[in-house]
C-alpha cells in the first residue's frame, strides 16, 4: 500500500491500523492488487469445514436446507475418507440421523457428488481460513 503496488477496499472492522512515525494506514480486510499477481497455488486444496459448507452453498446435501455440520459419505467407521470427495455440508437433522450408515442403506442419494473445490475459482484463496462475513461480497459465488 505505501508504494502502491494495492490499495485498501474496506478496511478491517473495529479499526485497526498500522503506525509508522508520520504515517497511519488502516489495516486492510479486503485489498486490491494495482496488478494482477500469479498465485503460485499448491496442488492440493486443504480441506476444512469452512471449505466444505463454502463449496456446498451451505445447503445440506441430503435435505436442501442450511447445513451447519459437515459429514462423511462413508463414515469414517468404515473407512470414508477425511477428503473433498468424500464430505458434503449437512443439517444437524439429517448429520444425526444418518451417523454410520452408508445414502445406499437409507436410500438417499446425493444430486451432486462432492469434489475438491476449483483452484482457478479461488478455491485455496476462499477456502484456506474462515472467510470473514464481510467478504462475502468479493467471493461470488460457490467456489465449486
Ligand atoms: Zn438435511
Amino acid at each position: 500500500m505505501l508504494t502502491g503496488k494495492a490499495e485498501c477496499v474496506e478496511a478491517t472492522l473495529g479499526g485497526a491500523a498500522f503506525h509508522s512515525e508520520s504515517l497511519t494506514i488502516p489495516a486492510p480486510s479486503v485489498m486490491r492488487l494495482s496488478r494482477y499477481v500469479r498465485v503460485p497455488y499448491r496442488h492440493a486444496v486443504p480441506m476444512t469445514r469452512a471449505g466444505v459448507l463454502r463449496r456446498d452453498g451451505r445447503r445440506c446435501a441430503y435435505c436442501g436446507k442450511r447445513a451447519d455440520t459437515i459429514d462423511h459419505v462413508i463414515p469414517r467407521s468404515r473407512g470414508g475418507a477425511h477428503a473433498w470427495d468424500n464430505c458434503v455440508a449437512a443439517c444437524r437433522t439429517c448429520n444425526s440421523r444418518k451417523a454410520d450408515r452408508l445414502i445406499e442403506e437409507l436410500g438417499w442419494a446425493l444430486a451432486v457428488p462432492p469434489r475438491a473445490p476449483d483452484r482457478a475459482a479461488g478455491g485455496i484463496l476462499v477456502l484456506a481460513v474462515e472467510p470473514l462475513p464481510s467478504w462475502e461480497p468479493w467471493l461470488g459465488e460457490r467456489a465449486a
